[in-house]
């Protein structure tokens, strides 16, 4: 459906709204233009999609070969040996949950005897945490790794320091998804290794990937969790990778899809759309390493210039090239993103999965500020490509916003 106004979009529901402004890309990047374009020739190209990759016959090995240039062409992005294997989930919650709970099911720990015990960074996705605080009633150990107060660095050191002879995995993200901030996992996996050859180290990258250069290769982690759609592929795909010679028992099982790795039929549609947005991995990267800098840049001057005492949550760390998060003290952070809401522009609170909820951010909390601190906090995550007009158009709506709110 589509109105006479190219200003205003149809949204179903008899919902007609504005042109949106983007500034919560890491809640989700929205189809990338060459992704829509692939997903449109698919749908007109027959009926591989409907059908069942598992069928033998001709129509469920169309959508086999869908599946499995996919899994080429995201295995290439990001520098997958043929030896490593990539799996396909819903999603990158699926594929933490996945690693983490593979121990329950995991016969040569339990026949080890000892109980297994794990670490992670107390910044990690709620995904990661809540499946560890399971572990945890079910009587698991698990060291939660806190940011260093001077640095607010997860160090090398802290996790060190937490490693026993029945740790099994240990679990750190590649770049947090509020903050942005970047973590050493490369130097955290060597200094792992160099210890303990049997510990898996497992690295959330969903934040990471087409943000920053990556390769599985040169990271070194044993399993890698991503997600389709911060890469600008659809929502409900994901993929679990496991380094060449690691396997876990997986955590869905009935059919022997994905090598018997993760029963299930696949999400045909979305595994494609993923495949897609991993072809446009590298001009996703430096179209952020173009344009993102130096617009942060415009948005933190922008806010400081009208509420002097605001500052960014993390000014000393390396972060994301899109990401910043910003106190703006006496301003609540979800009285901002609804006020920006009604302007068209989308910014959050915190994460998008935790925003208006009561609690504050636990990232921020880790990193030392207080509730209400955290409550004042806001990011703003720009995607790769945005118009000038509408970059403009958003800064100016800040602005406008803040204004009325001093
Ligand atoms: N991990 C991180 C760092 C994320 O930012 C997200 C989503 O925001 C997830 C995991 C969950 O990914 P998915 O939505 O694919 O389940």
């Amino acid at each position: 459906m589509t109105g006479g106004d190219p200003g205003r979009r149809y949204h179903g529901d008899g919902i007609w709204a504005a042109r949106r402004i983007n500034f919560d890309a890491n809640a989700g990047l929205g189809l990338l233009p060459p992704v829509r374009e692939g997903l449109k020739n698919l749908f007109n190209s027959g009926p591989g999609l409907g059908l069942n990759p598992s069928s033998l016959h001709f129509d469920g090995q169309r959508a086999r070969a869908l599946i499995e240039e996919a899994r080429r062409d995201i295995s290439g992005a990001l520098g997958l040996s043929s030896q490593d294997k990539l799996v396909f989930t819903s999603g990158a919650t699926e594929a933490n949950n996945s690693a983490i709970y593979s121990v329950l099911f995991d016969s040569n720990s339990a026949s080890a005897g000892a109980r297994p015990e794990f670490i992670c960074s107390a910044i990690e996705h709620p995904c990661v945490l809540e499946a560890y605080a399971r572990l945890e009633l079910l009587g698991y150990k698990v060291a939660k790794i806190l940011p260093d107060r001077g640095s607010s660095e997860i160090s090398v050191d802290s996790v060190l320091s937490q490693l026993s002879g029945k740790t099994r995995i240990v679990s750190v993200m590649l770049a947090n998804n509020e903050t942005g901030q970047i973590l050493p996992v490369k130097e955290i996996t060597r200094a792992i290794r160099a210890q303990n050859q049997n510990i898996l180290v497992h690295c959330d990258a969903a934040q990471a990937i087409g943000k920053i250069p990556f390769s599985f290769s040169d990271l070194g982690a044993d399993i890698v969790t991503i997600s389709g759609h911060k890469i600008g592929g659809l929502c409900g795909a994901g993929a679990l990778i496991l380094r060449a010679g690691v396997d876990i028992p997986p955590l869905l099982v009935g059919g022997p899809q994905e090598q018997r790795r993760r029963a299930g039929t696949e999400n045909v549609l979305g595994i494609a759309a993923f495949g897609l947005a991993a072809r446009e991995l590298a001009a996703t990267l430096s179209a952020y390493a173009k344009h993102a800098p130096a617009r942060l840049k415009m948005i933190r001057e922008c806010i400081k210039s009208i509420i002097a005492e605001s500052h960014e949550a993390l000014p000393n760390v390396l972060c994301l090239p899109n990401t910043v998060c910003m106190r703006i003290p006496g301003v609540k952070a979800d009285d901002l993103v609804v006020a920006l809401d009604l302007e068209g522009v989308s910014i959050s609170s915190g994460a998008a999965c935790s925003s208006g909820k009561p609690q504050a951010s636990h990232v921020l909390l880790a990193q030392g500020f207080s509730p209400s601190e955290a409550k004042e906090t806001i990011r703003i995550s720009l995607p790769p490509s945005q118009s000038e007009e509408d970059f403009d158009g958003g800064v100016k709506a800040i602005e406008r916003c803040l204004r009325r709110f001093c």
